[in-house]
C-alpha cells in the first residue's frame, strides 16, 4: 500500500465511466431508444432512458414491455429490438467528447493517477476511439466493459474489477460516473465516489445513491477534483 508519511493512503487510481462521462453519447442513446419505442408503439419519454443508463439493453426492453403490455419481453423481442436500437444509434450525429473530460484525464495523469475505464458498454464505435481521444490513458488492459463481468452496474462487480486492474484497494481509488446505476455500483464497491451531472438526470437521483462528491459538469469536475486529490494526497502539516 502506498502511504504518506503519516500513514494516510493516497489516491492512486481513478476509475472512470465512459458514456455520459468521457463522451456526450447519452443523447444519441436516448434518442435511439425513443425512436425504437415509437416504432413499437410503446409510450416512453426520451429523458427516462438516462435513468436506465448502465442497464443492459435487454433489461431496458423488458422494463418497457412489462410496463406497457403487462408481460415480459420474449427473447426474440429483446434480440430484434436491441438490434434495431443499435441501427438507430449509428444513424445519430457523431458523438462528441464531453467538455472537460480530456482536461480531467490529463490532470489525473499529470499527477500519476492511474486511469481505468469502467463501462457497461460494449459499443466498439466508442471503445475504438479511446486511444485517439485519450492517448495512453485507457489501454485495453485497463478497461472494464460489458464483456468483463457477469453482473453489470448497479452491482459492485465492474468497479471491483476496475480495482483489480489498477492493482489498488478501494480506499486508494476514486470513481467518476454520471448515472445513478453507476454511482450505486461504485459506492457499493467501497470507493470514494464522484457523481457528475452531465444530462437531464436530476441531482437528487444521483445524491440518493450515496455519492460522496457531486459536480454539475465535467468542466467543474476537471477544475476542482485534481486540487481535491492534491489536498488528500499531500495533507498540510499539523501545526504544533
Ligand atoms: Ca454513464
Amino acid at each position: 500500500m502506498t502511504c504518506n508519511s503519516d500513514n494516510y493512503p493516497r489516491i492512486s487510481a481513478a476509475l472512470i465511466d465512459m458514456d455520459g462521462t468521457l463522451y456526450n453519447s447519452m443523447p444519441n442513446h436516448a434518442r435511439a431508444w425513443k425512436l425504437l419505442m415509437d416504432e413499437a408503439g410503446i409510450p416512453a419519454r426520451e429523458e427516462e432512458f438516462y435513468l436506465y443508463e448502465g442497464a443492459t439493453g435487454a433489461a431496458t426492453i423488458d422494463r418497457l414491455i412489462l410496463r406497457t403490455w403487462g408481460r415480459h419481453a420474449t427473447d426474440a423481442e429483446k434480440r430484434d429490438m436491441y438490434a434495431r436500437k443499435a441501427e438507430l444509434f449509428v444513424q445519430q450525429p457523431p458523438v462528441q467528447l464531453m467538455p472537460g473530460a480530456r482536461e480531467l484525464v490529463e490532470a489525473l495523469r499529470e499527477r500519476h493517477i492511474l486511469t481505468v475505464l469502467v463501462s457497461g458498454s460494449g459499443q466498439n464505435s466508442l471503445l475504438g476511439r479511446l486511444d485517439t481521444d485519450f492517448p495512453g490513458a485507457f489501454p485495453v488492459e485497463r478497461r472494464v466493459t460489458s464483456a468483463s463481468v457477469a453482473h453489470g452496474k448497479p452491482a459492485p462487480d465492474p468497479f471491483l474489477r476496475g480495482l483489480e486492474l489498477a492493482g489498488v484497494s478501494a480506499h486508494q481509488a476514486i470513481a467518476i460516473d454520471n448515472a445513478p446505476l453507476g454511482t450505486t455500483s461504485a459506492v457499493a464497491a467501497g470507493i470514494l465516489t464522484v457523481g457528475v451531472l452531465t444530462g437531464p438526470i436530476p441531482a437528487a437521483e444521483v445524491i440518493r445513491t450515496g455519492v460522496h462528491i457531486l459536480y454539475h459538469s465535467m468542466d467543474e469536475c476537471a477544475a476542482i477534483l485534481p486540487r481535491l486529490i492534491d489536498r488528500i494526497n499531500h495533507p498540510l502539516p499539523v501545526l504544533s
